[in-house]
Formats: structure tokens, sequence, C-alpha cells
């Protein structure tokens, strides 16, 4: 068993580390304050390869694996959240899922684009009465002819003000429930298909949250990743490898605040020593550090199952569930070892942002109780 990255892999680290450090740590706290998407962050990435990391070469992805992938969603985390989840999204709600359910047809026409930056997406399940269950969208596509005509609202979707395309679930056929489900393709300028508004967010708000609204939306039924009423089945393992990179997020976002929290309890001195040599303080850095590295290693472990093509969802549940809470944890720890510094917004710490960040690792792509459902079946199948 070897827990060691691979040349190749400690390679992809130290670029996108060098990327990271140099190009977005500088705007991460404007991108924050501001709200503002870091388009031109974005662009750069998608020049570079990062956002069809694990699409082979031969459909114009970057050829990389899924370690890999980790790696570089957790070294921008550690810098920027909000770039972290765009690039998390970008790679394995869209890129991802459409290199491994999509026909030849839509893997010629939406890849390419994603792995040389010219084109950003997203995946909509959300809506107002499916969240956790999201197996019971409504959003319906009426077959046309040769078409469907897609009538329906999704909320909370990540990248949706400035996607390119959009795969959503929609019901084929309501009577059928979650076995009448399927997921199509839809082009941002496909007429019907417009922008609701966007969320303001406590955390990641850099990261566009939107609602999609789609009236009498009228797309060819060559747009379906996979067979009609498979679409529920197709989410479901989109989101498994989906779960790796926001673990991943959750890891790179744990180790800035624990990278922060270390640098000051060696500088900040009180009743005459630095606070890290009392045992209050020490005792909770070790704790993070364990928590930290276990998390690490269940992300990485999971990636690994998909790189060899095991069974991965449950270890994926695993990985995101442990990391989105070790991270809440970490971020809470670190902000008190600031004190007051924590909670206030200084120039001289992230600790208040981190806390923010961190704490939609437990919701999105799947909520930590989602997570126990998809372990805790695993345990009990006959
Ligand atoms: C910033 C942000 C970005 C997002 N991005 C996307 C995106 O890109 N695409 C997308 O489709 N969606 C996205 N979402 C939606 C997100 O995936 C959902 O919010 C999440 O799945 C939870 O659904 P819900 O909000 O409807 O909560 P609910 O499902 O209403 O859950 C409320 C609470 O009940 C609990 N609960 C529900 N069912 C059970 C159960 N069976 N057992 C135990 N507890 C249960 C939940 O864990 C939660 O604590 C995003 C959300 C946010 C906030």
């Amino acid at each position: 068993m070897d827990f060691a990255l691979s040349e190749g892999q400690e390679e992809v680290r130290a670029v996108i580390r060098d990327f990271s450090e140099s190009r977005i740590k500088p705007m991460a706290r404007r991108i924050d304050a501001q709200s503002e998407v870091p388009f031109d962050i974005l662009r750069e990435l998608g020049h570079r390869g990062y956002m069809a990391m694990t699409v082979s070469k031969a459909y114009g992805g970057a050829g990389l694996d899924a370690v890999s992938y980790s790696v570089v969603v957790e070294e921008i985390s550690r810098v920027c959240a909000s770039t972290g989840v765009c690039v998390s999204v970008n790679n394995s709600l869209f890129s991802d899922a459409i290199y491994r359910f999509g026909s030849e047809m839509l893997k010629h026409r939406y890849l390419p684009p994603m792995g040389d930056g010219r084109a950003n997406g997203c995946l909509a399940l959300t809506e107002p009465e499916a969240g956790t269950d999201f197996g019971a969208a409504r959003t319906v596509a009426v077959k046309d002819g040769d078409d469907y005509l897609v009538d329906g609202r999704k909320i909370y979707i990540t990248n949706g003000g400035f996607a390119d395309a959009a795969l959503v679930l929609v019901s084929t056929d309501p009577a059928a429930g979650s076995r009448g489900l399927s997921i199509v393709a839809i082009d941002r300028d496909t007429p019907g298909f417009r922008l609701g508004r966007r969320e303001e967010t406590l955390g990641i708000r850099g990261s566009d949250t939107r609602e999609l609204i789609f009236e009498n939306c009228r797309i060819p039924q060559t747009n379906r990743l996979g067979e009609e009423g498979e679409g529920f089945r197709v989410g479901l393992s989109i989101l498994d490898g989906g779960r790796i990179g926001i673990a991943a997020q959750a890891v790179g976002i744990a180790q800035a605040a624990f990278d922060e929290a270390v640098g000051h309890a060696k500088r900040r001195h009180q009743f005459g020593r630095p606070i890290g040599e009392f045992q209050g303080v020490s005792f909770k850095l070790a704790e993070m550090s364990v928590e930290l590295e276990a998390a690490r290693l269940l992300t990485r472990r999971a990636a690994c199952l998909k790189d060899t093509k095991q069974p991965y969802a449950t270890a994926a549940a695993m990985a995101k569930l442990h990391a989105a809470e070790t991270a809440i944890r970490i971020t809470d720890a670190a902000l008190q070892i600031f004190g007051g510094s924590g909670f206030v917004c200084t120039p001289e710490n992230n600790a208040e942002r981190y806390y923010r960040d961190a704490r939609i690792t437990a919701i999105y792509e799947g909520t930590s109780e989602a997570q126990k459902i998809v372990i805790a079946r695993s345990l009990l199948k006959e």
C-alpha cells in the first residue's frame, strides 16, 4: 500500500500550487468581499486544461486521473473555495458526466470547449420541492416529434449564471416517479431558457448560485444522457464522482485554516509566551492535524478506487461526510485560536472566510445526512 502521490501527481500538485499562490490567492479576498465570479481566473484555468481533467485527450480533456483531480481542487480551494467549487462543478458535474454517460455526438460537442477553457457547465438537479429527494423532480420534458419541450424551474445551481450549457434532470414520464426521470443537455441560448435570481450566500461568495427557468424550451431528444428513465441512476452516479471534488474542496479549506492557526499559535503571545505553548491550544492543533490527514486519505482513497475502476460510491460518501464535518470543526477551532482577530474581518487572517466557506461542504452534492443514508444502505443491503 503506497500512500504517496506518484511523480506525475506531485508534478500536477506543484504546478497548480504555484498558479494558486501567484494568481488566485491575491484575488481571493476581493472575490469573497465583492461576491465576484473570478471569470479571468476560470478562463485561464480552462486554457490550462483544468476544466476537463479526467476526460481523455481524444475528446480534448487533460487525461489525468481522479487522484490528480482531487489534488487540484484541494490546492485551489486552499486559497479560494469559490474558485474551487467552480472548477469542481465544471469537472465532476459536467465534463466527467458527459464523458461517462454522453453519446459520441454530445462528447464531441461539449468536451473540447470545456477542455480548452472556451466553455463552462453546470448540473441542475435541485428544485424547490426536490432537494435531498431529487428523485421527486417536477421539471417536465414532453415529447414533440423528435424533440422535448422542457418546462420547470431549478434552484441553487452552481455556475448557473454563466454556464454555456446545463445538464438538467427532467421527468420524461411523470407517472413513473423517479423511474421516469432523464438528464438532458440544454444550451444557454435555447429559446425559453432564462436565468432567475442569483443567491446571496454565507460562504463561497464568488460562486454563482442561480435559479434556472425553462419555459417551453425545445431541445432534440438526442440531447439526453443515457436512456429515457435512467436519469435518477445517472444523477446519483454523477454525484458519486462529484463528492470526491467536494471532499477535496473541504480538505483544502481546512488545510488553509489549519496553517494560519499554527502560524498564529507560534506568533501570538499571552501571559509572556506563545499561545501554542498552552496545552489547551497545542492539543487542539494536534487533533486538527489528525482529522485533516484522515480526511485527505479518505478523499484520495475514493479517488484511487475510481481510478482503478472499483466501486467507489460508499467511499466517496465517507470521504465527503468526514471531510465536510472536519472542515467545519477545523475552521471553527482555527477561528477560536485567533480569538477576537478571527471574528473580525481583518487583512491579517482569513479565519472568518474559511469558517463561512466550510459550511456549504456539508450541504451541497448531498447533505451529511444524505451521505449517511448512502453509507448505511451499503452496510445493510442483503
Ligand atoms: C451554494 C449552493 C450550491 C448548490 N449547487 C447545486 C448545484 O450545482 N446543482 C444542484 O442540483 N443543486 C445544488 N445545490 C442544492 C443542494 O444540493 C441542496 O440544497 C441539498 O441537496 C439539500 O437539499 P435541500 O436544500 O432541499 O434540503 P432538504 O432536502 O429540504 O433537507 C433539509 C434537511 O433535512 C435533512 N434530510 C432530508 N431528507 C432526509 C432523510 N431522508 N434523512 C435524514 N435527513 C434528511 C437534510 O439532510 C437537511 O438537513 C446547491 C445548494 C447550495 C446552497
